[in-house]
C-alpha cells in the first residue's frame, strides 16, 4: 500500500495509524482527522487499491460532514488493502484481526464503508465494542439495508430543485455504482416521481431511455450479478454512464471520477454527491460555470453517519430518518443559499459552514488539539 500522506494543515491530521499482520495478511491504515468536537466516526474501506492519500482525504471529509452535521464527533476514516469478495472466514479473520490491533485508540469508532457491512461491524464489536453501523438483531440501526444514505441524498435533491430548472416527475436519474447508496437513492427518488434511466457497478453499465424498473434492478443485483446483466434495457461498459443525458447523476461509487478531463461528458443539471470526494475542485468549478447545480458530498451523502450517530447515541430508526431528513433539508439549504448569495461554490460554502463549527471547537481545547 502506497503509504505518502498529503501535506498536514491546521485541522489535522490528529493521529495516523498503520495497521499489518502478514500471517493474517492484514495491510491497513487508519486517519484520525480531527476530534476536537468528539471521538471521529468513519467508515473502514476494503478494496485491493486503497492508499494513505484517499484515507486521509476520506478523514478529512468525514470532519467537514460530521462537523456539517452537527454531531458530536471528529472525523476519521480506515482502509484495508483486500479484495472484500474475499470467501467469508478469511475475511472475518482479517476485520477481526484489523479490529484487535486498533482496539486501544479510542479517538476512533470504525463504521461500514465500501466493501465492509453491518457483519463485519457485529465481529468488531465482538472485538472491541466499540463501532457503529451494527445489524439489527446486535442492537444497531442497518444504515445500508434502510438505505440512509439514499434517504438523505433524496432529501437534498428536494431542497436543491428551488435552485434548478426542473421537477421531480419525470427528471431523469443516472447512478454510478448500484450498491448501498445508488440502489437505495434510486427507490427513494423514484418513489417521489424521477425515473431512473441509467446505473453502473465495477463490471458494467445499463441504459433504458423509458425508465428501468428500479426494483427489478435491485434484484438483479441481489442475485450476485452486475446490472448490465439484467434482462431489459441496453448493456453498456462501465465508463458510459458519464455520457448519459439525465436532468439527475448520481456518483456513488469511487473518488475522482470526474475530473477536468472528463468532466466536458456530462449532460446533466444537478448532481448530487452520494460517493465521497467524487469530483475534483477543478470539475466542479466548470459545472458550476455551466449552471450545473452541484451538491457536496459531505453536506448530501451525511445520511448515513448521521443515522450510525443516532444509533451510537442510543436511538431508533424512527428518529434516524427524522434527523437525517431535518439537518439534510436545513443544510443543503444553508449550503446552497450561501453559495448563491456570495457567489462561491456549494463546496466553498459548505466547507466554510463546517469548519467554522471545528475551529470553534478546537478554540475551546487545550493547545487548540485537532
Ligand atoms: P457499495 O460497495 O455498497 O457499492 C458501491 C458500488 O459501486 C458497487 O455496486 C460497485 O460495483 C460499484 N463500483 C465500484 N467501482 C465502480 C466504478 N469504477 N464504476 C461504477 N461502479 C463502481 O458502497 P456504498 O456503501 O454504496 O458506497 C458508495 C460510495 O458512497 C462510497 O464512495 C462511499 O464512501 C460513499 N458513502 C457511503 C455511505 C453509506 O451509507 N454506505 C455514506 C456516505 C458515503
Amino acid at each position: 500500500m502506497d503509504l505518502s500522506l498529503p501535506r498536514a494543515d491546521d485541522l489535522g491530521p490528529f493521529r495516523v495509524l498503520h495497521v499489518q499482520n502478514r500471517a493474517v495478511g492484514l495491510e491497513g491504515m487508519v486517519v484520525v482527522d480531527n476530534v476536537a468536537i468528539g471521538p471521529s466516526i468513519g467508515g473502514i474501506r476494503m478494496a485491493p487499491d486503497v492508499n494513505a492519500e484517499e484515507c486521509a482525504r476520506l478523514a478529512r471529509a468525514m470532519t467537514l460532514k460530521n462537523a456539517a452535521a452537527g454531531l458530536p464527533h471528529g472525523g476519521g476514516k480506515a482502509v484495508i488493502a483486500a479484495d472484500p469478495g474475499m470467501p467469508v472466514h478469511d475475511k472475518e479473520r482479517l476485520v477481526r484481526c484489523f479490529a484487535s490491533a486498533i482496539r486501544d485508540d479510542r479517538s476512533y469508532i470504525p463504521g461500514p464503508d465500501m466493501g465492509t457491512d453491518e457483519t463485519c461491524m457485529a465481529w468488531i464489536r465482538d472485538e472491541i465494542g466499540r463501532v457503529v453501523g451494527l445489524p439489527e438483531d446486535s442492537g444497531g440501526i442497518p444504515l445500508d439495508e434502510i438505505g440512509a444514505t439514499g434517504f438523505g441524498l433524496t432529501h437534498s435533491v428536494l431542497v436543491a430543485l428551488e435552485y434548478c430548472d426542473f421537477e421531480l416527475a419525470g427528471a431523469r436519474v443516472v447512478i454510478q455504482g448500484f450498491g448501498a447508496v445508488g440502489k437505495h437513492a434510486a427507490r427513494f427518488l423514484s418513489q417521489d416521481g424521477a425515473v431512473l434511466v441509467g446505473a453502473s457497478d465495477s463490471r458494467g453499465a445499463i441504459y433504458d431511455p423509458d425508465g428501468l424498473d428500479v426494483d427489478a434492478l435491485v434484484r438483479t443485483k441481489d442475485e450476485g450479478k452486475s446490472v448490465s446483466e439484467h434482462g431489459s434495457g441496453e448493456a453498456r461498459d462501465r465508463d458510459s454512464v458519464l455520457d448519459m443525458e439525465c436532468e439527475i447523476w448520481i456518483p456513488a461509487a469511487r473518488p475522482d471520477v470526474i475530473r477536468e478531463e472528463n468532466v466536458h461528458r456530462l449532460k446533466t443539471r444537478l448532481i448530487a454527491q452520494g460517493a465521497n470526494i467524487p469530483c475534483t475542485v477543478g470539475a466542479e468549478r466548470t459545472l458550476a460555470e455551466a449552471g450545473v447545480v452541484v451538491l457536496p458530498d459531505f453536506i448530501a451523502n451525511a445520511g448515513g453517519v448521521i443515522c450510525a450517530a443516532v444509533e451510537y447515541a442510543g436511538g431508533n430508526r424512527t428518529q434516524a430518518f427524522e434527523t437525517i431528513a431535518e439537518k439534510l433539508r436545513e443544510n443543503t439549504g444553508r449550503v446552497l443559499s450561501t453559495s448563491r448569495d456570495r457567489g462561491i461554490l456549494p463546496r466553498q460554502a459548505a466547507v466554510a459552514l463546517a469548519t467554522e463549527r471545528v475551529r470553534a471547537a478546537m478554540s475551546h481545547r487545550r493547545w487548540g488539539l485537532f
